[in-house]
């Protein structure tokens, strides 16, 4: 009896799931002024993710006036079992929940949504989609990165929640994009070093209980070695404990993460064209007969003292001194972890505080710290990690 009364239970609940239609099958809307994804979803009593798969919705402004989408069968793909991998978009993402854990998962949401002052509008919406047959998570990320290269990923999901992830070893830094008519979007810059072993590596992103990961390729980069031999009298400007003293303060700088990006623009070159670069980016060091074990961080000009340095993006001056090894220094915050650097300068006219726009000047290209002639050096930290920053002048992150 007590048996029956369960499963009479289960089955009114079962029933009280099912939306109201009156027709079989699919049913196709013609896309009115004023419509969102969010609105014919609602309509229909379909879940977001569902109505954005069934008609390809890989980006929301692809609903347009006059576009006709098919409305699917929301109880049928209740009933169906939970696909431990989908192709989603010409991706494959592989979600590693159930229906009940996605149901979990999205009640979770909502709760943690309330207590942290959410807009409302978030609420329905992840009511509404507590019974989907698995999570909406879309990850975009590229396929392969050349070593010493940025990449970005992306997430969208109908959950609040900011994720979390490592690459290599490494923990992301998301920041939030805000809403979009597909669920809230977050990214990640992806920095790879020129020491950065080349292979398949999983990039993990988690929100809340729900895993999804990717593989990327990293690709070898073409860099040289250089075979440094130090002459004794330098020897004294590597002392180790100066050396690290320094390196460790840097760093503790570069993994800080002071907001969103302040750039909109490929970053400018920070000094005049028509110079010649006397060391690229990820040239290879074997010190006096040694292993590899370092790179150049970044990238050399050969320009005379004297030569005003720019900024290359906007961004707030973090630090403006002269340093032991580096000599002459400003570092510029640019937001979302990522830093300009500029050593070796004969003067500095910014100074910790600062604003800069792109243009602004910081100072002048000379010969200070180790260095053996005038010359800018010009490095950009990403979370940390020091990458190409000529890929940042031709192309907008994230
Ligand atoms: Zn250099």
């Amino acid at each position: 009896m007590r048996r029956f009364l369960l499963l009479s239970l289960l089955l009114a609940l079962a029933l009280r799931a099912a939306p109201a239609r009156a027709q079989e099958g699919p049913v196709e809307y013609t896309v009115q002024p004023g419509d969102t994804l969010l609105l014919i979803a609602q309509r229909f009593d379909v879940p977001i993710s569902l109505l954005a798969q069934a008609n390809d919705l890989t980006d929301p402004n692809l609903i347009q006036v006059g576009r006709t989408l098919v409305i699917p069968d929301a109880a049928q793909a209740r009933n169906a079992t939970a696909p431990v991998s989908t192709v989603w978009g010409g991706e494959r993402l592989r979600l590693l929940m159930d229906v009940s854990q996605a149901a979990r998962a999205h009640l979770e949401a909502f709760g943690l949504g309330a207590a942290s002052g959410l807009p409302g509008r978030a609420m329905p919406l992840l009511m509404r989609d507590a019974h989907l047959p698995q999570p909406f998570i879309r990850l975009d990320a590229p396929d392969a990165i050349v070593q010493g290269e940025t990449g970005v990923v992306w997430i969208t999901s109908l959950a609040p929640f900011t994720p979390t992830g490592a690459f290599q070893g490494r923990k992301l830094v998301f920041i939030g994009d805000g809403p979009s008519l597909l669920g809230y979007r977050f990214f990640a810059l992806l920095p790879t070093g020129a020491l950065d072993k080349p292979g398949l590596k999983k990039l993990m992103v988690h929100i809340g209980p729900a895993t999804t990961e990717k593989n990327i390729e990293i690709e070898a980069g073409v860099y040289e070695t250089q075979h440094i031999v130090l002459p004794p009298g330098k020897g004294g400007l590597l002392e180790p404990d100066k050396l690290k003293a320094e390196r460790e303060r840097l760093y503790a700088l570069w993994r800080q993460v002071s907001g969103p990006p302040r750039w909109a623009r490929p970053f400018r070159f920070p000094i005049a064209e028509g110079f010649p670069r006397t060391s690229p980016y990820g040239t290879r060091r074997s010190y006096n007969g040694g292993p590899v074990s370092s790179f150049h961080a970044g990238s050399d000009w050969g320009a005379p003292e004297g030569t005003p340095i720019l900024a290359p993006a906007p961004g707030v001056i973090v630090l403006a001194e002269p340093l032991f090894v580096r000599g002459g220094a400003v570092i510029i915050d640019h937001g979302a972890g990522v830093y300009s650097n500029f050593w070796h300068m004969s003067q500095i006219d910014v100074k910790p505080g600062d604003e800069v726009r792109t243009g602004d000047q910081l100072g002048l290209v000379g010969t200070t710290g180790l260095s053996t002639g005038a010359h800018l050096h010009w490095e950009i930290r990403v979370n940390a990690v020091a990458v190409d920053p000529m890929q940042w002048t031709e192309e907008t992150f994230p």
